[in-house]
């Protein structure tokens, strides 16, 4: 499909679940804009330029994707921007509720954008940021957890 769409998220930071979805959806659709939140009410871990620094490296092999950063409305973002659909990762139960209510909001918001699910991958239904956070500052091995070619840089800093 030569579609465009949008894969949103914290990234704080990157992770193997979020990286899967990304290289899934970007065999999927024609590209994928990989958008990071800056969120002015949460001080994040990793900057908004090490997100997308992080982002840019774990998927290098990829190049249908473009790694962006946005502030505000979702839905507003997509309508300036000229996309319709975003792609979302569903671990779990408890990520379906909150998803479920963000989609439907952001149709209200923008009638034209549409929300697709992805299936996490059974491998990564357990992972989040924040659980990469808690273990990597903590002296846990999260080399499992996050992307190998962005392991030593994601550790060296959690430690600082
Ligand atoms: P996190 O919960 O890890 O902080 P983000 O807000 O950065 O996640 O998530 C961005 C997107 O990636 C969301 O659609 C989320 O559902 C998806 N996602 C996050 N972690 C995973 C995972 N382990 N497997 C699949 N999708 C995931």
């Amino acid at each position: 499909m030569s579609q465009t769409v949008i894969c949103p998220g914290s990234f704080d930071p990157v992770t193997l679940g979020h990286l899967d979805i990304i290289t899934r959806a970007s065999r999927m659709f024609g590209k994928v804009v990989v958008a990071v939140l800056v969120n002015s009410s949460k001080t994040p871990t990793f900057s908004t330029e090490e997100r997308i620094e992080l982002l840019r490296e774990a998927a290098q092999g990829l190049d249908n994707i473009e790694i962006v950063s946005f502030e505000g409305l979702l839905a507003e973002y997509c309508k300036k921007c000229g996309i319709g659909t975003i792609v979302k990762g569903l671990r779990a139960v408890s990520d379906f509720e909150y998803e479920f209510q963000m989609a439907i909001a952001n149709k209200k918001l923008n009638p034209e954008l549409e929300t697709i699910f992805l299936t996490a991958d059974s491998d990564s239904t357990f992972l989040s940021s924040s659980m990469v956070r808690e273990i990597g500052s903590m002296g846990g091995d999260i080399s499992n957890f996050v992307p190998a070619c962005v392991h030593d840089r994601i550790v060296r800093r959690l430690r600082k």
